[in-house]
């Protein structure tokens, strides 16, 4: 009977598989599918590659093997190990901290595939000894994740929470990097979250309040950055020219061109401008952030639409924390 050397019905997640029997005969039936590599190794050592198509192995197609065992047509010991050339998605979460130390949690998707079999297979198939499927994927996910944390670690609290898109692109950067390495391809990343403690939530919103991080990280919580802001009314506005440079330069509301009748001559009485299509029910020019997740929200927004988090504002409409007692802009009391 022919030994025939298959992978038969891979699944979905399967990334390498291990043709269980070590014996292989001269003359056997190796069939190796689209998307497939099959590659032969010996004590650690690759020998032989072999892509998609029907092959009878002979001392033609395994020629380094065959240097290796000898002119005889005995079965031979090797281990034939079939390497899927798909892509893959795997799903990350983990925590890690910023820059400041703040402790950060962060989720999302990336997609990959082996892009290099040969090296793939040194570098994690027998460099690692992990000969199945599952092995391999917590290793990928493991490596990923390592990476996530320690690019992540690299960047302050509000380029995280603030300038996320420019963060993703950069850590997807290093990321592809290291995946190369491994003879990887990382297809894309997407972060899809990413969250702090309370605390630090309060803290962040200061920093981007105030545009003043070190001010805020000097103290020792975020209340008490609140409590030095809002002593009293005047304290408030007073301490605010210090340290909200940002605030009081606010740009003034553009003043929208007054449009001409359509229909010349003189406008009939009643006639009103026409609302111009899409336009806000606000005056533009006012830009409001999340404070909790960083992207921008329509004006006076009681829940922000992307996190879902409560916007709590003073009696004038600024946002202010959680919990404030002073709005931070305009020293008002808040109830
Ligand atoms: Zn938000
Ligand atoms: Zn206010």
């Amino acid at each position: 009977m022919v030994q025939v050397i298959e992978w038969v019905n891979p699944g979905e997640d399967e990334i390498i598989w291990r043709y269980p029997n070590e014996v292989i005969k001269w003359g056997a039936q190796l069939i190796v599918h689209e998307y497939e590599v099959a590659v032969f190794m010996r004590d650690g050592k690759i020998y032989d590659v072999l892509g998609p198509g029907r092959h009878t192995l002979t001392t033609q197609n395994l020629p380094l093997l065959y240097r290796l065992v000898g002119g005889s047509n005995s079965p031979f010991k090797a281990t034939v190990i079939f390497v899927s050339m798909k892509q893959f998605q795997g799903r990350y979460g983990g925590e890690t901290q910023t820059r400041e130390l703040a402790p950060v949690k962060y989720y999302g998707v990336y997609w990959f595939k082996v892009a290099d079999p040969v090296l793939f297979i040194t570098e994690v198939v027998g460099g690692q000894s992990l000969y199945d499927t599952a092995d391999v994927t917590k290793f990928i996910r493991a490596y990923f994740n390592e990476g996530m944390m320690k690019h992540l670690s690299a960047y302050s609290i509000v380029d995280l929470f603030q300038n996320l898109d420019m963060v993703s692109t950069q850590v997807k950067v290093k990321l592809m990097e290291d995946f190369r390495r491994l003879g990887l391809e990382l297809v894309d990343v997407k972060i899809e979250g990413v969250n702090t403690t309370d605390e630090w939530r309060q803290r962040l919103f200061w920093i981007m309040q105030t545009g003043n991080a070190q001010y805020v990280m000097q103290m020792d919580t975020a209340k008490q950055v609140a409590a030095e802001l809002g002593k009293s009314e005047g304290a408030a506005i007073g301490t605010g020219m210090v340290v909200m440079p940002q605030l009081l330069q606010q740009p003034a509301q553009p003043a929208q061109p007054a449009q001409p009748y359509a229909g010349g001559g003189v406008p009939p009485a009643g006639y009103q401008q026409p609302a111009q299509p899409g336009a806000p029910a606000q005056p533009a020019g006012r830009q409001e952030i999340c404070p909790y997740c960083g992207k921008q929200i329509p004006p006076g927004a009681r829940f922000c639409p992307y996190c879902g988090h409560q916007i709590h504002r003073c009696p004038n409409g600024h946002i202010v924390p959680e919990g404030a007692k002073f709005c931070p802009v305009c020293g008002v009391k808040i109830e």
